[in-house]
């Protein structure tokens, strides 16, 4: 393995974070990531660090989760010339497909990921905005392990730590720019 941790400075996206309280439910801080999209050269530092993060990694393929996660994962897999693989939520994507469920404050819910998407033995790095329970990313870990691919890494721009994603992660390796703690 041969990622390395640049020490590079996210502050200007961490300022660029917008703070929405009371969304989309009351008592959730949401983290509307829309004005480091807004300006290209917050958004190419995200993207550029990455594509150096994984540029030497031997990753056969980027896997994303809907809806946010598209923004940095189809970028990084253009740049890295990878193929993108989306996760999406029960009942989007049209072909066959593997599905995991994971726990949400009340019930569950599912994600999906098209069966032909990832080969075995093949090596994943999956990207999503933000991690907070840890939940979401843990199903997409699994749908990867469905198809006998392996997660390399988690990816994040965002990490809650102060709701300890790491804990339900256990076992894999998980990477965030940005830490609230
Ligand atoms: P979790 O499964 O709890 O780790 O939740 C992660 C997913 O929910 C990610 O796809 C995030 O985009 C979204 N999410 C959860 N909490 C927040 C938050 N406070 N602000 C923005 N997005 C969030």
């Amino acid at each position: 393995m041969t990622m390395t941790d640049l020490k590079v400075s996210f502050d200007e996206v961490k300022k660029a974070i917008r703070d929405v309280p009371d969304f989309p439910h009351k008592g959730i801080v949401f983290k509307d990531i829309t004005p480091v999209l807004q300006n290209p050269r917050l958004f190419r530092q995200i993207i550029d660090h990455l594509c150096d993060r994984y540029s030497t990694a031997k990753i056969d393929a980027v896997v994303a989760i809907e809806s946010r996660g598209f923004f940095f994962g189809t970028a990084v897999a253009e740049k890295l010339e990878l193929p993108f693989i989306p996760v999406r939520k029960k009942g989007k994507l049209p072909y066959h497909t593997v599905q995991a469920s994971y726990d949400l404050e009340y019930g569950t819910d599912t994600v999906e990921m098209h069966k032909d998407a990832l080969k075995e033995g093949q090596r994943a790095v999956i990207i999503d905005d933000l991690v907070a329970t840890g939940g979401t990313i843990k199903a997409a870990a699994q749908l990867v392990e469905a198809l006998g691919a392996e997660v390399v890494e988690m990816a994040f721009v965002i990490e809650l730590a102060f709701l300890n994603p790491r804990d339900l992660l256990e076992g894999y390796r998980v990477y965030s720019m940005i830490q609230y703690s």
